[in-house]
């Protein structure tokens, strides 16, 4: 099947940008004009052989080449006569191979001087005084090409592509990875704003990256749950669908934080952390040393940052939304008072020093005892939840083990240890590998029992737990042992 002008166009563009950077070559216009012209837009008898650039056969030259070919041409001499010849000419398996096979071509010391040129008509110049062809016409008759398609336009490409692989890079503190399809591809602007959103629902991480399946017409770059665990969406490089405006998306890196189903939408202590470690990190990788907050609309999309500068905004700018709730949005300096501490930045605000976690797959918890006998952690479980703390057992080698939290930020194990000691418990921090556990549970057997019986569903996705398949479904989605949860309503309830 032939293919349309513009169709070669694009494939040899595509090849051309893939190989330019590896060769020191950063202009495609010309080239891809020069395969235009000599083989006819791939319709030549030797372009049937991926020789788009009439390459004769050189020895030991390439090696992306699968063989030569025989056929004649005419040459031009210094006077304008032609004469005829007949020679051998590289043969190769792909297109591909043949752009690939241009760019070894060019690669001998005679053609240094095209490297770093960014001038697409001088690149024609030299390439044409380094004797790679012999018509006088040459440089006018590709740069008509170059004009007539349009070609510079690929050139931008060139740029983009560098720039892509020079500077955008995703989050190595992240604890999964959920990758949306729902983006527009690369971003046309550089990354200058960071826009933290609520999700509406204390999600974990990876219930967050499964809120943007196809179909959705949402995403975002990063999700954070309500452990402070983060979730990779969609990759730094790509514009997410997030804050409905274009113009903010394709600039800012969007962020989803667990948050609560009603106003104002608090997030929890660890998800907040979370979200502040995160943007510092995005700020550490992405060159800024110094986030904005105006807490002002309009001066903050008039904003041009400065080198180095990283503005916040926020989605209820541009749609009418509380997004990202009073909560956040109350706390939006304080935010950005945390990341540029970190940063190094002087603001004044001695608060919080920032701590970057672990290898993202270990969690903290404060251990408050551990017991042979079931009846005793049951004692112990009981008066800490006296006191008003969330705890919960689990059985490890045949001990019960009473423990408070689950936290993937040591500092926040930190000041939960300094709680419990305060109420009079004898606690440690202990460390566990997530993959040691297929969950994190937060609350004990016995408790969502309660919950199924008085027909209550702590789990934000749900308002019950449920009956038969369903319930056993939104137990296991939740990180709960289902038979140990029906065992307790048997226990407690029958
Ligand atoms: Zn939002």
């Amino acid at each position: 099947m032939a293919m349309t002008n513009l169709q070669f166009i694009e494939a040899i563009a595509g090849a051309a940008i893939k190989y330019a950077p590896q060769f020191g070559i950063c202009v495609v216009s010309p080239i891809i004009a020069q395969a235009c012209l000599e083989s006819g837009y791939g319709t030549s008898y030797k372009a049937q052989y991926h020789n788009y650039f009439g390459m004769k056969y050189r020895k030991n030259r390439l090696d992306c080449h699968s063989g030569y070919f025989r056929d004649g041409s005419q040459e031009q001499k210094a006077d304008g006569t032609y004469y005829p010849v007949t020679d051998d000419w590289y043969a190769f398996e792909s297109l591909d191979a043949g752009v690939k096979g241009y760019f070894q071509y060019t690669s001998i010391p005679r053609y240094d001087n095209l490297k770093g040129v960014t001038d697409p008509h001088k690149y024609l110049e030299l390439i044409r005084e380094d004797g790679y062809a012999t018509s006088l016409d040459y440089v006018k008759n590709v740069w008509a090409v170059v004009e007539k398609m349009g070609l510079t336009k690929y050139d931008e490409r060139v740029i983009m592509e560098e720039e892509t692989k020079m500077g955008y890079t995703n989050s190595p503190l992240i604890d999964c990875t959920v990758l949306s399809p729902n983006h527009s591809g690369q971003r046309t602007h550089k990354i200058d704003r960071i826009t933290p959103h609520c999700v509406v629902g204390q999600l974990s991480a990876e219930s967050i990256g499964a809120c943007f399946p196809n179909g959705r017409e949402a995403s975002c770059n990063y999700g954070v749950g309500y452990d402070g665990r983060q979730c990779l969406i969609v990759e730094e490089k790509n514009r997410s669908w997030c804050t409905s405006s274009s113009a903010n998306d394709q600039r800012a890196i969007t962020i989803e934080v667990a948050s609560d189903k009603t106003a104002p939408y608090a997030f929890t202590n660890e998800a907040y952390k979370g979200l502040v470690e995160l943007c510092i990190d995005i700020c550490k990788r992405n060159g800024f040393n110094k986030v904005l907050w105006f807490a002002d609309k309009d001066k903050s999309l008039s904003y041009e940052p400065k080198a180095g500068e990283c503005v916040l905004t926020v989605h209820r700018w541009f749609t009418n939304k509380s997004c990202p709730g009073d909560w956040m949005y109350n706390r939006m300096s304080q935010l950005a008072a945390e990341i540029n501490n970190a940063l190094g930045v002087q603001s004044g605000n001695d608060d919080v020093a920032i701590k970057i976690p672990n290898d993202g797959k270990t969690l903290y918890r404060v251990q408050c005892g551990a017991y042979k006998v079931k009846a005793n952690a049951d004692n112990q479980l009981k008066a800490i939840k006296a006191k008003g703390v969330d705890a919960f057992i689990t059985q490890v080698d045949g001990l019960y083990k009473v423990q408070v939290g689950a936290y993937s930020i040591k500092s926040n194990a930190d000041v939960q240890l300094a709680k419990m000691k305060s109420l009079g418990f004898d606690c440690f921090i202990t460390t566990v590998k997530m993959a040691d556990e297929a969950f994190v549970p937060r609350k004990s057997a016995e408790e969502i029992a309660t919950e199924i019986w008085t027909g209550k569903c702590s789990d934000s996705r749900w308002d019950v737990w449920g009956n038969g398949d369903t319930r056993k479904e939104r137990l296991e989605a939740a990180g709960y042992n289902y038979n140990a949860v029906q065992e307790a309503i048997a226990r407690l309830y029958k």
